[in-house]
C-alpha cells in the first residue's frame, strides 16, 4: 500500500519515548503559562481510550486476531480528529502521544476540533489488498462506537491511504443505512474527498517555510533543502520547493539517499523511485545515508521520515538554518535546546505539518454541506490558516523569548485550557 500521510516509522521502544517527550513539552509550556493544576490534570492525559482485539480472515482461511486503538485526547473544542496508523510496532503509548499532538495541532490552526489518533498493530506490506480491506472494515466496526461526523473523524496516517478511508466510510454508511461522507477525511475525490487533500501536508509546510524564510531574510531562489523521507509528504515538499525556485540538494527513503550540491532533478529522482522502489542509485547524484543527510550542507532540513532522528548526538553538527518538521516528533527534547542555542529555527511538527488536518477540516465542512470547493480555493484557505498560525507563533516566541515549539504549545494549550474553563466541569 502506498501514499501514506505524515511520515513516520516507529521502533518498539519509541512509543513510550514519544509520549514522555510530548508530556515534557507540555509541562514546560504549562509552567510558562502558569496553568492551574486542575487544567494540567485534565490536559496531560487522554480523555478516552479504546483498545480493540478483533479477528480477520486471511486469504488462506487462517484467522488472526489483531489489536487496535482509538485514543481521543480532548473533546473541549469540538469533535476529535486524527489519523489511523497501520504499523507493526505501534503502541498504545505512541497513539496517546500522537492524539495529544493532534489536540495542539488543531488548536494552533484554529480548527474546531480536539485531537485523536487510531492505530492497528499490523504490517500492511505483509497483507493482500483483500486482507487489508477485511481488517479495515472490521476495525471500523469495532471503533464505530467512538467515531462519527459529530464525534471523532479519522483520516490517513502512516500505512493508511484514501482507499482505506473509502472502506471505513462505506462500512459506517452500511451500518447507518445511508452515506455518511463526513465520518472520515482523506477520502478519494470521487466519493467526497477534497481537492488538494493528498498534497496538503507537504504544501502547507512549504507555505510556512516560505514565510519563515522571508522572516529570516533568506532569498527563496538561494535556499537549498535536504529532505529525509520520500513518501507522500517528502515528495510533495520536494516538488513544491522546486516549483518555488528552491533547490533540493538531498532526498532519501528507508533504503538510503542521494545528494547533488547543485540541486537534484526531483522529477527524475521520483520517477526512479517509482520504477525501482528507491531513490538510491539515481543518475547525476552521490549516494548518502539517512544519518549523513541530516548533517549535509543546506539551508533547510525537512525530516519527513522517522521520529526521534534529531538528537543530542547530531544536533550540533546540523548546518541548516531552518528545520521544518514534516514528521511527528523528529526532534528530541535535548536536541531542541542545542538547536535553539545555535540559532537554528525549528518549525515544530504541530505547526509545520498541520496542513493535512487543515484540509481534512475543509473536506469535513464540504462533506457536511455537500458543497465542494475548487483546488484554488482550498489552497488559498490553506495558505491563510498556515501563515496566520506561523505569525501568531512567531509573535509569542518573540514576546516570551522561547523557541517556536514552546510558543506553539503555549498558544495551543491556552486555547484548549480556555475552552475547558469556559465550558466548566461537568457535573
Ligand atoms: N495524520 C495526519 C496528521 O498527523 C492528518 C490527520 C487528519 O487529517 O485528521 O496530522
Amino acid at each position: 500500500m502506498v501514499m501514506t500521510d505524515v511520515a513516520h516509522t516507529a521502533a518498539p521502544s519509541e512509543g513510550a519515548d514519544l509520549l514522555s517527550t510530548v508530556q515534557q513539552q507540555f509541562d514546560e509550556a504549562a509552567d510558562l503559562l502558569d496553568l492551574p493544576a486542575r487544567l494540567r490534570g485534565i490536559l496531560r492525559a487522554p480523555q478516552r481510550e479504546l483498545t480493540v482485539n478483533f479477528p480477520v480472515k486471511h486469504d488462506n482461511g487462517r484467522i488472526e486476531v489483531f489489536q487496535g486503538f482509538r485514543v481521543q485526547h480532548n473533546l473541549a473544542r469540538g469533535p476529535t480528529k486524527g489519523g489511523i496508523r497501520y504499523h507493526p510496532a505501534v503502541t498504545l503509548d505512541e497513539t496517546r502521544a500522537l492524539a495529544m499532538l493532534m489536540t495542539w495541532k488543531c488548536a494552533l490552526a484554529g480548527l474546531p476540533y480536539g485531537g485523536a489518533k487510531g492505530a492497528v498493530v499490523v504490517d500492511p506490506k505483509q497483507l493482500s489488498l483483500g486482507e487489508i480491506e477485511r481488517l479495515t472494515r472490521r476495525f471500523a466496526t469495532e471503533i464505530s462506537v467512538a467515531i462519527g461526523p459529530e464525534r471523532d473523524i479519522p483520516a490517513p496516517d502512516i500505512g493508511t491511504n484514501p482507499q482505506i478511508m473509502a472502506w471505513i466510510m462505506d462500512t459506517i454508511s452500511m451500518h447507518q443505512g445511508h452515506t455518511v461522507p463526513a465520518v472520515v477525511t482523506g477520502k478519494p475525490i470521487n466519493i467526497g474527498g477534497s481537492e488538494g487533500r493528498l498534497e496538503a501536508t507537504g504544501r502547507g509546510l512549504t507555505y510556512v517555510l516560505t514565510t519563515a524564510s522571508q522572516h529570516l531574510g533568506l532569498k527563496i531562489p538561494e535556499i537549498r533543502l535536504a529532505i529525509q523521507g520520500c513518501g507522500n509528504v517528502g515528495s510533495t515538499v520536494a516538488r513544491e520547493a522546486v516549483a518555488l525556485g528552491m533547490k533540493v540538494v538531498a532526498l532519501s527513503d528507508s533504503r538510503g539517499g542521494v545528494y547533488n550540491p547543485h540541486g537534484l532533478d526531483v522529477e527524475a529522482v521520483l520517477t526512479h523511485k517509482a520504477r525501482t522502489g528507491s531513490v538510491a542509485g539515481v543518475a547525476n547524484a552521490d549516494s548518502l545515508s539517512n544519518e549523513e543527510l541530516l548533517e549535509i550542507e543546506c539551508d533547510v532540513l525537512v525530516p519527513a521520515a522517522l521520529s526521534g532522528v534529531i538528537t543530542a548526538q547530531n544536533a550540533s553538527r546540523i548546518k541548516a538554518q531552518i528545520i521544518a518538521e514534516a514528521a511527528n516528533g523528529p526532534t528530541t527534547k535535548a536536541a531542541d535546546a542545542i538547536l535553539y542555542d545555535r540559532g537554528c529555527l525549528v518549525i515544530p511538527d504541530i505547526l509545520a505539518n498541520a496542513g493535512g488536518v487543515t484540509v481534512s477540516y475543509f473536506e469535513w465542512v464540504q462533506g457536511l454541506q455537500e458543497f465542494f470547493w475548487s483546488e484554488r480555493e482550498v489552497n488559498a484557505q490553506l495558505r491563510r490558516v498556515m501563515t496566520n498560525a506561523l505569525q501568531q507563533v512567531l509573535r509569542v516566541a518573540a514576546e516570551r523569548q522561547v523557541d517556536l515549539r514552546t510558543a506553539a504549545y503555549m498558544l495551543a494549550i491556552q486555547r484548549v485550557g480556555d475552552a475547558v474553563t469556559t465550558r466548566g466541569i461537568y457535573p
